[in-house]
């Protein structure tokens, strides 16, 4: 009971509760206001009819055709047009006022159980990294080991710090990407080279148990930043690992097609429901709650991944099914010398080709 008492009275409902009054109230001293119009036209018509008939007399014709009349008429007309204009228009302004204070509230909410989520995950984050690399040098510190296993222990204590300093850059593009001070460099890159780069490093470590293959053609310029490049390349293909069950297909795929560079993520896991695509983007959004998502992250890549993009004069696709999987495609325009070389190239063969495929 007390549980329903709290709700009743949480800012919220007091917020609706007061608007429904203020509706309500409106309403009603609006068709008061008009009830008392009218009372007090028809007591000045009883007032005046009977001036009219004791100065004219009985045979004076009828008060209805009087100038009197009608005046009286067309101002209580007029009266109620205003009275009615008024409401219309004061209900108007505070149903514009209402959603606009609804929709602030509710982003408001949202962003305070994303804070509250990304502060449970980042917790989580930080922890297990550390205290893996802590048990490590534990190990190695107490024991006399055998090579072997010191060099499984010191493996495994690398790979939790790279997975620290990815979560540190990350926060950093983030923080930088929110304040603006983020200055990316615009030099000629063969992204091409960089996408294959980072999916050799997957294929051999995270991705080692999915079958991932990569499509591509040509090298592709794109006037960038490689660091941003590179982060836009490695957050997609980590989410599509990450999402979707060993020993799936993921497929990668880097082409130049009419002076874009379109850069594709495919694979079959879990996929997005509409609703949720429209939100991923959002800084520190995760699909479900924390206490019963498997997979950890701060829900920081996909922010980054759409900022990046966008600053590189680019833009981000994504076409997802739950059950089914998703693809992520992306655009960015290619630098003037890829330009040159695919009309030179267009002379020669009329599509883009598919040249290596590495699986
Ligand atoms: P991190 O900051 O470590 O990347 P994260 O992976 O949770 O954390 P995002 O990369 O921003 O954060 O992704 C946001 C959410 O979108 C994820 O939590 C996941 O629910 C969903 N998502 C992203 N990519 C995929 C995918 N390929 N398949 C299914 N769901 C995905
Ligand atoms: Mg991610």
């Amino acid at each position: 009971m007390f549980s329903g008492l709290k709700h009743i009275f949480r800012p919220l409902s007091i917020f609706y509760l007061l608007v429904v009054y203020i509706f309500a109230s409106l309403i009603w001293w609006s068709y008061l206001l008009l009830d008392k119009n009218n009372q007090l036209h028809n007591t000045q018509l009883m007032v005046y009819e009977q001036q009219f008939y004791e100065q004219k007399g009985k045979n004076a014709g009828a008060f209805e055709e009087t100038l009197v009349f009608q005046k009286l008429n067309s101002k209580k007309q007029r009266q109620n047009w205003m009275i009615l204009g008024e409401g219309i228009v004061f209900l108007i302004i505070l149903a514009t006022g209402t959603i606009q204070i609804h929709r602030a509230l509710r982003k408001e909410i949202m962003l305070n159980r994303q804070q509250r989520n990304f502060l449970l995950s980042i917790t989580h984050e930080l922890k297990s990294p550390l205290a893996g690399i802590k048990i490590a040098l534990e190990t190695i510190k107490g024991r006399i080991l055998p090579e072997e296993k010191k060099e499984l222990l010191t493996g495994n204590a690398l790979a939790d710090v790279e997975r620290l300093g990815t979560l540190v850059d990350n926060l950093l593009m983030a923080a930088k990407i929110e304040n603006e001070s983020i200055q990316l460099a615009s030099q000629e890159l063969d992204v091409l080279a960089l996408v294959k780069d980072i999916f050799r490093l997957y294929s051999n470590g995270l991705g080692k148990d999915h079958q991932m293959l990569l499509i591509s053609n040509d090298p592709i310029y794109v006037s960038g930043d490689k660091m941003a490049l590179m982060s836009i390349v490695s957050n997609l293909i980590e989410n599509a690992l990450k999402y979707s069950p060993k020993g799936t297909k993921i497929e990668v795929s880097a082409l130049a097609i009419k002076q874009q560079f379109r850069f594709s993520v495919s694979d079959s896991g879990v996929g997005i429901s509409e609703e949720d695509q429209k939100k991923i983007f959002d800084k520190f959004y995760r699909v479900g709650t924390e206490d019963r998502r498997k997979t950890k992250g701060t829900g920081l890549g996909l922010y980054i991944v759409h900022e990046l993009v966008r600053k590189h004069g680019g833009n981000i696709q994504i076409d997802s099914e739950v059950g089914a999987g998703s693809t992520f495609i992306l655009d960015i325009p290619l630098s003037k010398h890829s330009t040159n070389e695919e009309k030179a190239s267009q002379n020669t063969q009329s599509s883009p080709q598919v040249k290596g495929a590495i699986s």
